[in-house]
C-alpha cells in the first residue's frame, strides 16, 4: 500500500537541468532550447557547477569539457566521488569527437557526450531520454530503501545517509544528532494481540514519528524490528532532546492499548539522544553507540522517556 502510494505521488518526468559552460552564448543556445520543458540552472566554472549540484541537486548536468582551472573531467569525477552528487546523470558537451576523451568520460561515469555545433532535435532527445532513465532510477532506488510494513526508510537508507549528513555537518561545523527509539515492551504487545496487531502498532508508531519528524534533510527510518532511528543534521542537542520528547509524548498520547506494559495502559516508546559536531577523520558510529547507550538507560530508568549525551 504503501509503496503504491508512493508511486502514484511521483512527480511527472520534468527535470532539473544544470547547464555548466565557460562561454555565455553555449549556455545560452541551451536555454533557449530547453527552458521551456526544464527547470534550468546555469554555472559558468567547475567550482561553481560542484557547488550548484549540491545546492539544487538536479536531475541532469549538461557539462563542458574545455573549461579553465577546473574542466569537465575534474567536476565529473568530484561528482561521482560525492555520495551527494553521485546520482546525477552528466553529459558532457565537447568541441569535436575526440574518441580518447569520450572514453575517458564515460569511464568517469558520463551517460552521453553531444557534440558542438549542437543539433537541437537529437539534443533534446537525448536530454529526454537520460532523465526519462534517471527518473526510473530514482524510483527504483527509493523503493528499495523503504520500509516494506511501514512505509518509512529503511536500515540501508539510513546507512547511506549518516556519512552524507556526517560529511555536510563538518563541511559546516554544524551539530548533527540522532534519536534511536524503542517501543517499550513490544514483545508483550505482539504475544497478547498477535502479530497482525503489532504490525499495526509499528504502522502507527512509525508514521507518528515521520510526522514529527519533518524537516526536508531529516530522515526517519525503520533502524530493526521495533526500534528506529532520526537523523537530524544542523540540529544541537537541546534541538534533538525536544524533538525525541514530542515523539514519546505522541506515542502515548495515540493511546494504543497495552495492558500487559508494565509502566502505562499504553504503547510507550523509550528514546536516546546522542550529539555532535563531526570531524573528519572520527567514525560515525560513535554517535550511533552513544544513542544507544542513552537509549539503554532511558529503559533502565523506567521507560516512556527521553535521555541525550553530547558526544565530545
Ligand atoms: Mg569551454
Amino acid at each position: 500500500m504503501f509503496i503504491d502510494e508512493y508511486i502514484s505521488g511521483v512527480a511527472p518526468a520534468n527535470g532539473k537541468i544544470l547547464l555548466v559552460d565557460d562561454q555565455v552564448v553555449n549556455i545560452k543556445i541551451l536555454h533557449q532550447l530547453l527552458q521551456d520543458d526544464y527547470d534550468i540552472y546555469m554555472a559558468r566554472d567547475g567550482h561553481q557547477a560542484i557547488d550548484m549540484c549540491k545546492k539544487v541537486n538536479p536531475d541532469l548536468v549538461l557539462l563542458d569539457i574545455e573549461m579553465p582551472i577546473l574542466n569537465g573531467f575534474d567536476v565529473c569525477a568530484h561528482l561521482k566521488s560525492d555520495p551527494a552528487t553521485k546520482e546525477i546523470a552528466v553529459i558532457f558537451i565537447s568541441g569535436h569527437f575526440d574518441e580518447d576523451k569520450e572514453v575517458k568520460g564515460f569511464n568517469l561515469g558520463a551517460v552521453d557526450f553531444i557534440h558542438k555545433p549542437i543539433n537541437p532535435i537529437i539534443t533534446k532527445a537525448r536530454i529526454r531520454n537520460q532523465l526519462t532513465l534517471k527518473s526510473q532510477s530514482d524510483l527504483l532506488r527509493s523503493i528499495a530503501l523503504l520500509d516494506g510494513l511501514t512505509g518509512v526508510a529503511n536500515r540501508r537508507k539510513f546507512e547511506q545517509t549518516l556519512p552524507v549528513s556526517w560529511l555536510q555537518c563538518c563541511r559546516e561545523q554544524q551539530p548533527l544528532t540522532i534519536i534511536l527509539l524503542d517501543i517499550d515492551f513490544f514483545k508483550l504487545f505482539n504475544d497478547t494481540y498477535g502479530h497482525t496487531e503489532g504490525d499495526n502498532c509499528l504502522r502507527k508508531v512509525a508514521q507518528t514519528i515521520q510526522d514529527t519528524v519533518n524537516r526536508p534533510y531529516d530522515l526517519v527510518a525503520r533502524y530493526g524490528g521495533e526500534e528506529f532511528v532520526c537523523v537530524l543534521p544542523n540540529t544541537d542537542l537541546t534541538g534533538g532532546t525536544y524533538v525525541a520528547q514530542q515523539i514519546v509524548d505522541s506515542i502515548i498520547a495515540l493511546k494504543i492499548t497495552h495492558e500487559k506494559s508494565q509502566i502505562s495502559d499504553y504503547v510507550t516508546l523509550s528514546a536516546g539522544v546522542a550529539t555532535i559536531v563531526p570531524v573528519r577523520n572520527k567514525d560515525d558510529k560513535i554517535l550511533i553507540e552513544a544513542a544507544d547507550k542513552q537509549l539503554y538507560l532511558s529503559k533502565e530508568r523506567g521507560r516512556n522517556r527521553v535521555l541525550g549525551v553530547q558526544v565530545p
